[in-house]
């Protein structure tokens, strides 16, 4: 696969790992990023991870045969809305938000519908580092990407945006819109506002440096997610706030359960409910996770 000019608007730790994987593969005769912040984008430069830095979106557009937005979930509306008047017809736009609802939303408010060659995406793959120093090319080996393409996706462009991720090591799979943002709200929206909420009410607690200093492997698996950027956090769990909140009642229901069973001294149902989650993890977290 060549992708003769690609255009990553936002090289954070998302559209940076990409560029490193496709450039490590020789899949990009060009790599041109945009971004805010000229300090970023040198950095992007040095780094090698991009061939030409524009922070003018129309020059940084021109010509490229890919664009694929790397920013944050809620800045991705104002964006399209910029890129409307300089995209070419036959240029192929892509994403990498959490959310696909948001986004497919945000494209039809700017363009009406959901263009043809906009080929929504989601890699199932990151670190809770951001920033393009952050990124490596093997961020995506064997890990998945979900399309969500719409029901007239063109097909020569989904084609391609599959091919880009499968050179960057991933594993491409197809999902309806509703359906990714349910499970991601699932499996990782609601374990970050857990990491999230758990180490905040810790820190609050009046004697948090003794429980910090004795906390051990558990606390820090359990929480390394907290590390995660507030601001992309922000971005994502009001982005996907339907499926989040169901997911969100849904548990507070369950911990509610387990709260009452340990209130009422009631082992056997504290019991039940920690060997159910055992056998499910050991069965499913070796080869999921
Ligand atoms: P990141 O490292 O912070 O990079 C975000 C990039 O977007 C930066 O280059 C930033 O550059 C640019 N940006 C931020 N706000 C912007 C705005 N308002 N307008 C234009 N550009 C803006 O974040 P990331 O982790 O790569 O995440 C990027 C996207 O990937 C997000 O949509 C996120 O939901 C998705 N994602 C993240 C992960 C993960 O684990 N991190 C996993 C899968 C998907 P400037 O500030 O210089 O403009």
């Amino acid at each position: 696969m060549m992708i003769k000019r690609l255009c990553i608007i936002g090289v954070g730790l998302i559209g940076g790992s990409l560029a490193r994987a496709l450039k490590a593969a020789g899949a990009c005769e060009e790599i041109v990023g945009y971004g805010r912040s000229p300090e970023a984008l040198d950095e992007a430069l040095g780094l090698g991870v991009i061939d030409r830095a524009e922070t003018d979106l129309a020059r940084a557009v021109a010509g490229a045969e890919v664009v694929l937005l790397g920013v944050p979930v809620g800045a991705v509306e104002a964006v399209l809305e910029q890129l409307k008047p300089l995209l070419e017809p036959q240029t192929i736009l892509s994403d990498v938000g959490s959310t696909k609802g948001s986004v497919v939303a945000a494209a039809r408010a700017v363009f009406g519908t959901l263009p043809p060659r906009f080929i929504p995406g989601h890699p199932i793959a990151g670190t809770e580092q951001s920033g393009v120093a952050a990124s490596f090319a093997d961020l995506y080996q064997n890990r998945k990407v979900i399309l969500t393409p719409g029901e007239d996706a063109d097909p020569q462009a989904l084609s391609l945006v599959r091919e880009m991720w499968q050179t960057a090591g991933a594993e491409v799979c197809e999902m309806s819109v509703a359906h990714h943002d349910e499970v991601l709200a699932a499996t990782s929206h609601l374990p970050h506002m857990l990491a999230f909420t758990l180490v905040d009410t810790l820190a609050r607690l009046e004697d948090h440096d003794d429980i910090f200093r004795y906390a051990a492997g558990g606390f820090r698996d359990f929480t390394r997610i907290a590390s995660s950027n507030p601001r992309m956090w922000h971005d994502i769990c009001l982005h996907n706030r339907d499926a989040l909140l169901l997911m969100l009642d849904r548990f507070t229901d369950e911990l509610g359960q387990l709260r009452q069973s340990i209130a009422a001294g009631d082992g056997e149902a504290v019991l039940e409910t920690f060997e159910r989650a055992k056998a499910a993890r050991d069965d499913y977290g070796d080869t999921h996770c």
